[in-house]
C-alpha cells in the first residue's frame, strides 16, 4: 500500500461507520476500505424501528438504507457482516477478526482504523432478566424477535424513560397492548429540567400508559421461562407478557481499552478535534467516542444519531486523505414525539448548567406555535437557559405539539455560534400567520431574559420557595380559585387591572414576586410595582402552570393544559 492508497478498516458499519466508509471513499479512490460489522446488517435506520414495530413504518425494507451490494457496486466498499473484530495490534498495525458463521479467525493488515462500534443497551443486574419476552432494542434482529412475541402479548412493561423506551411505549400502546412504563427518576427525560417533562408524564397517562415514576425494577418473574412479571421497588408486580428494557447504554470501548486507547472521563474512547484517538492512526466516532460538550467545552459521550453520522464523515475524511475539518461540539440536541405532543432540547437543563458551574437562570414562556387567530395554533412551553451577566444561551428546552422541532433548531443553531439572548432577540426569523408570529415564542423567551438581565423584571425559578416574600397573584379571583398558586396559603390576590388602584394594599419595601398563570400578566404587574417604588419585585417564571409541574402535583388535565399536556397560553402575548 501507498500513503495515497491507504487500507482504511472500519469496525461497525451503521450511524458512524458507515458514513466513515462512504466519505473515506469519495474523498479517496484508490484506498481500500472494509466495513466489519458483527451483525446480519449495516447501515439501517436504529431510530425507525419503533416506528416499525408499532406499524407507522410498514416496509421492513426501507429500514436498510444501504445494503452491502450497495456499498459494493457504488463505492467499492467491502461490508464483511457477520465478522466482528475481537483485537486491535496497534505494534502489528492489524486486527484480529472473527467470521462468526465460519466459526474462524483471521487478520487484518490496516493503515487506518476507524472505531464505531457503538453502544449496547444496558441490562439490570436483577433476578429473572434473562427470561423469554425481555428485551432490548437496538438492532433488527432485536426488532424482529420483539415484532414476532407482540402477537401473543397483551401487557408490556417498558422500563426506561428516556426516548427510547418512550417511543416503544407509544408504538405498543399503538399496537393496543396495555402498557406500563417504568422510571427509577422521578420524571421520563432526564435531560429535561422536571417542569418541561410533565406534559409528557400526562400524554402518557391520557393515552392509557399506567406510569411508575421513582420506582426501580427489582426483578422479572417467570413461568416456564416465560416472563409473566415485573417487580417493583415499592412492592408492585405489572403483570407482564412482554418486557422492553430501555434504561441506557453501554458504550462499547472493550475493544480500544484492551488495545491500550485511552478512554475518557465518560467512559467513552477519548478523541482530539479530528476524533483520532492517542493512537493517530485509530479514530473512534459515535456512541462509543467522546465529544466536546458545548457550553461547557468537557469532553463526554452524546449517543445520538447526529453527532455520530458527522463525525463518521470527518473521521472517513481524515483517515482517507489525512486532514479534515475539525469535529465540532455536540449540543447533544434531541427530540422525541409521544403520542400528540413533541419535547426536545438542545445544551444544558438549568439543572445540569447549575451543576456544570454556572450562574445560570432560566425562562419560561408558554405561547401559540403560530398566531393565536389563525386556525389550528398549538400551545408551545419553552424554557432558555442562559448565563446571568453574559446572556449567552446554555440551553433551550421545547414541549408542544406543532413547531418545537422548528425552535429548537434554531437555539441549536444559534449556541453553535455562541450566541446570547440578545442575538435571539433580533434574530429575523420567517413569519405569517400559519407559521409562526411575529414575535415569535423564541423571541418572548428572549425579551424575557433580557427583562431579565436588565432588572426590568427579574424572574424566580417556578419552584422557588414563596414563604418569604410577599406573593401577588394578579389572576382573577374565579382563577385563583380554580388553581390556587401551589404551595402558598398568603397570596394577595389583586387581577391585574386593579394593581395601579390597589396599591396600598401591598407593602412596597417587602421583596415582592408577582405571580399569575403563565408569567405574562406577572411580568406586567412586576413592571408596575417596580415604577411604583416597590424596592425588590420578581416575576415568577412560568407562574401557577410551571409551579404545577415543577412541584410535581399532578392535576387533572382539564384545569389548565391543552390536549398536548402543555399549560393553556394567554390570549394577549405583550412583551
Ligand atoms: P451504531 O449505529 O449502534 O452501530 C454500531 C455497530 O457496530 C453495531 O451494528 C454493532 O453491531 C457493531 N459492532 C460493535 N462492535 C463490533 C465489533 N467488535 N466488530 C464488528 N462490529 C461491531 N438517535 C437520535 O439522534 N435520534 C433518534 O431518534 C434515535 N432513535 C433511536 C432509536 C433506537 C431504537 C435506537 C437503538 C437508537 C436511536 N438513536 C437515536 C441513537 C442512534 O441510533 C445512535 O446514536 C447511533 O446509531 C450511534 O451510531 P454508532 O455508529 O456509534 O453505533
Amino acid at each position: 500500500m501507498s500513503a495515497s492508497a491507504p487500507t482504511i478498516l472500519v469496525v461497525g458499519g451503521v450511524a458512524g461507520g458507515a458514513s466513515a466508509a462512504a466519505r473515506a471513499r469519495r474523498m479517496n479512490e484508490h484506498a481500500r476500505i472494509i466495513i466489519f460489522e458483527r451483525d446480519s446488517y449495516v447501515s439501517f435506520a436504529n431510530c425507525g424501528l419503533p416506528y416499525y414495530l408499532g406499524g407507522e413504518i410498514t416496509d421492513r425494507d426501507a429500514l436498510l438504507i444501504a445494503k452491502p451490494s450497495l456499498f459494493k457496486r457504488r463505492f467499492d466498499i467491502e461490508v464483511r457482516t457477520r465478522h466482528e473484530v475481537t483485537a486491535i495490534d496497534r505494534a502489528a498495525r492489524t486486527v484480529t477478526v472473527r467470521d462468526l458463521d465460519a466459526d474462524a479467525t483471521y487478520q487484518m493488515p490496516w493503515d487506518k482504523l476507524i472505531l464505531a462500534p457503538g453502544a449496547d443497551p444496558l441490562e439490570p443486574p436483577i433476578p429473572g432478566v434473562d427470561a423469554a419476552g425481555v428485551f432490548t432494542l437496538r438492532n433488527l434482529e432485536d426488532t424482529d424477535r420483539i415484532a414476532e412475541a407482540m402477537p401473543g402479548a397483551q401487557r408490556a412493561v417498558v422500563v426506561g424513560g428516556g426516548y427510547v423506551g418512550l417511543e416503544t411505549a407509544e408504538q405498543f400502546r399503538r399496537r393496543g397492548l396495555d402498557v406500563s412504563l417504568v422510571e427509577m427518576q422521578p420524571q421520563v427525560l432526564p435531560m429535561l429540567d422536571r417542569e418541561m417533562a410533565e406534559p409528557i408524564h400526562r400524554q402518557l397517562e391520557y393515552n392509557g400508559i399506567r406510569l411508575e415514576l421513582g420506582n426501580g425494577i427489582t426483578g422479572i418473574e417467570s413461568t416456564a421461562g416465560q416472563v409473566t412479571a415485573v417487580d417493583l421497588a415499592d412492592g408492585t408486580r405489572l403483570p407482564a407478557d412482554l418486557v422492553l428494557l430501555g434504561i441506557g447504554v453501554r458504550p462499547n470501548v472493550a475493544l480500544a481499552e484492551a488495545a491500550g486507547i485511552e478512554l475518557g472521563a465518560s467512559r467513552g474512547v477519548a478523541t482530539d478535534e479530528f476524533m483520532r484517538t492517542n493512537d493517530p492512526d485509530i479514530y473512534a466516532v459515535g456512541d462509543a467516542a467522546e465529544y466536546t460538550f458545548g457550553s461547557t467545552g468537557t469532553k463526554t459521550r452524546v449517543p445520538l444519531a447526529g453527532p455520530a453520522n458527522r463525525t463518521g464523515r470527518l473521521a472517513g475524511e481524515h483517515a482517507a486523505t489525512g486532514s479534515s475539518r475539525p469535529a465540532p461540539a455536540a449540543w447533544g440536541t434531541s427530540i422525541v414525539r409521544v403520542f400528540g405532543t413533541t419535547v426536545g432540547s438542545t445544551g444544558l437543563s438549568l439543572k445540569a448548567a447549575r451543576e456544570a458551574g454556572f450562574e445560570a437562570t432560566a425562562v419560561h414562556v408558554i405561547a401559540n406555535d403560530h398566531a393565536g387567530y389563525y386556525p389550528g395554533a398549538q400551545a408551545m412551553a419553552l424554557k432558555l437557559v442562559f448565563e446571568e451577566g453574559s446572556g449567552k444561551v446554555l440551553g433551550v428546552q421545547a414541549c408542544g405539539g406543532n413547531g418545537v422541532d422548528k425552535r429548537l433548531d434554531v437555539a441549536a443553531t444559534l449556541t453553535h455560534f455562541g450566541g446570547t439572548v440578545h442575538d435571539l432577540a433580533q434574530l429575523d426569523l420567517a413569519y405569517a400567520p400559519p407559521f409562526g408570529s411575529a414575535k415569535d415564542v423564541l423571541h418572548m423567551a428572549a425579551f424575557a431574559a433580557e427583562n431579565h438581565l436588565d432588572g426590568l423584571a427579574p424572574v424566580l425559578q417556578p419552584d422557588v420557595d414563596l414563604c418569604p416574600y410577599q406573593v401577588v397573584d394578579v389572576r382573577s379571583a374565579a382563577e385563583v380559585e380554580a388553581l390556587p398558586l401551589a404551595e402558598c396559603d398568603k397570596i394577595i390576590n389583586i387581577p391585574l387591572d386593579d394593581l395601579r388602584d390597589r396599591l396600598d394594599e401591598l407593602d412596597p419595601a417587602r421583596p415582592t414576586i408577582v405571580a399569575c398563570r403563565s408569567g405574562l400578566r406577572s411580568y406586567v404587574g412586576t413592571r408596575l410595582l417596580k415604577q411604583h417604588g416597590f424596592a425588590e419585585v420578581y416575576n415568577l417564571s412560568g407562574a401557577t402552570a410551571m409551579r404545577e409541574f415543577a412541584l410535581n402535583r399532578r392535576l387533572p388535565a382539564s384545569r389548565a393544559t391543552t390536549p398536548t399536556g402543555v399549560p393553556v397560553p394567554d390570549a394577549i402575548m405583550i412583551d
